[in-house]
């Protein structure tokens, strides 16, 4: 188990067929029973490197859950067996589950055509904060709704890491799910859908198979009809006019951190190179060693990534050095330079520095800041960039054990700062009302 990378059912990519073969995927077909006849496939949700996940019917609570299905072979289940133990210690840790993180409701194995395959039963969640960010346009989310997020992610991250021991090791957009969908009318509890109990009739083919094929048939189309519609638009005529901006208000920001595929314990670590390249601490870069400090380099990569639509770290590799030089680079060029101890002080770091603590072979840092880098590119009000940067800066520090913990970021007045809004600046144009509660207060008009 190391780096993982996963999508869901409704992004350009699918998991493809060739998965679907001995010791791979199990074809689930809508109505499809599981456990005895306890749950019911409704839809497909998502899809990871591992599993394929749907919305099931629980016939024995009358709720709908999220079943994962995991490929069959070996090293999968094994892997299944260990994202088991981590999530049944955080049910057990949290019997109100109000933890923001994702509840393991039930687990059985399941014996199919390509093989036996380990099923967990967690409850529904609803979208990705990728969605989210992608359902914005890649636009940055107002500051209000970014703390509303981090409070959640780091308050689960506070439960995983003081209250369990556990490092989750693979954070970023596409693992916290929002609790409802964005859209209502996909959301099976908001929508009233009634619950498909048996497999319908007349889809002989039916199944993963068919979806796959009709899906590429669509997604050709699509292409198709975009191409077309590029080249009016570039005739001059139609099609290439801006989206408009959509709001966000009325989603529930609410969110749970999930995919323990890759999570340990902070004493039994089993994979040096963990995490998601662009969420990637240095320390893993350098192989120093790591701990629930290199969620919260994760976490704040996050935090950025929300407030601006962009990814913080982008690295490429090029000509004469590799994506890890890239990527320390692009690090220093923004965050300063790596100290001279932590530079020269991981397993990897003779392949990246010289004894100087320098970059063999990138010579030339452009170096910036943060803060300037919110003001002259994403268009932050002066005040916003500072603000975000105190809190975000020192979960960026180079050296590890000098980042804070999830729960001191509880603390952080940036959390607990509200942006007032236009709107909201004329309804409290009184002023004394603004309840915000922090001493260096600043009445601001939100971005
Ligand atoms: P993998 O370990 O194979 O990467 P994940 O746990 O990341 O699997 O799940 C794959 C995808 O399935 C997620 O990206 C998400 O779209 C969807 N998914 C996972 N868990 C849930 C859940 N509890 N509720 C709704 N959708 C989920
Ligand atoms: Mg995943």
């Amino acid at each position: 188990m190391s780096c993982s990378s996963s999508s869901s059912a409704s992004e350009d990519e699918d998991e493809g067929f060739d998965s679907y073969r001995k010791g791979g995927y199990h074809a689930v077909r809508v109505g499809d029973s599981f456990s005895g006849g306890r749950y019911i496939a409704q839809r497909k949700l998502g899809w990871g490197e591992f599993s394929t996940v749907w919305l099931a019917y629980d016939t024995r609570s009358s709720e709908y859950v999220a079943l994962k299905i995991q490929k069959s072979a070996p090293q999968f289940a094994q892997a299944a067996l260990h994202e088991i133990e981590v999530l049944s210690a955080i049910a057990n840790g949290d019997s109100s589950n109000s933890k923001y993180v994702v509840r393991l409701i039930d687990h059985f194995k399941h014996a199919g055509p390509n093989g036996q395959h380990l099923c967990m039963v967690l409850e529904f969640l609803g979208d990705s904060l990728l969605r989210l960010v992608k359902y914005n346009r890649y636009k940055g989310l107002e500051m209000n709704k970014v703390r509303e997020i981090c409070k959640c992610v780091l308050t689960g991250l506070d439960y995983l890491h003081r209250g369990l021991g556990i490092i989750h090791t693979d954070l970023k957009l596409e693992n916290i799910l929002l609790l409802s969908t964005i859209n209502a009318t996909k959301d099976p509890i908001r929508s009233g859908m009634t619950p498909i109990l048996e497999r319908p009739e007349g889809n002989p083919n039916g199944g993963v198979t068919m979806n796959i094929i009709e899906k590429k048939l669509k997604q050709r189309a699509r292409r198709a009809a975009a191409r077309i519609s590029g080249r009016r638009a570039s005739m001059g005529g139609v099609g290439g006019t801006p989206k408009s901006n959509r709001s966000l208000d009325g989603i529930d920001l609410r969110c749970k951190v999930v995919d323990f595929g890759n999570a340990c314990w902070a004493d039994k670590q089993f994979a040096e190179e963990i995490q998601t390249r662009q969420y990637r601490s240095p320390e893993v870069i350098l192989q120093s060693g790591y701990s629930f400090s290199a969620d919260m380099w994760s976490f704040a990569c996050i935090a950025f990534e929300l407030a601006t639509g962009e990814m913080m770290f982008t690295p490429k590799g090029g000509q004469g050095f590799n994506e890890d030089e890239d990527h320390l680079a692009m690090m220093m060029e923004l965050l300063g330079k790596i100290p001279r101890k932590i530079a020269i002080g991981g397993a990897r770091s003779k392949d990246y520095f010289d004894r100087h603590g320098d970059l063999k072979r990138i010579r030339r840092l452009k170096y910036g800041s943060l803060d300037k880098l919110l003001v002259d590119k994403f268009r932050f009000s002066e005040i916003d960039a500072h603000e975000f940067t105190e809190f975000l800066g020192p979960l960026l520090d180079f050296e590890p054990e000098k980042r804070p913990t999830a729960e001191q970021c509880l603390q952080h007045p940036w959390l607990n700062v509200k942006n007032l809004k236009k709107t909201e600046m004329k309804s409290e144009s009184g002023v004394e009302k603004v309840n915000v509660g922090m001493s260096k207060l600043q009445i601001k008009v939100g971005r």
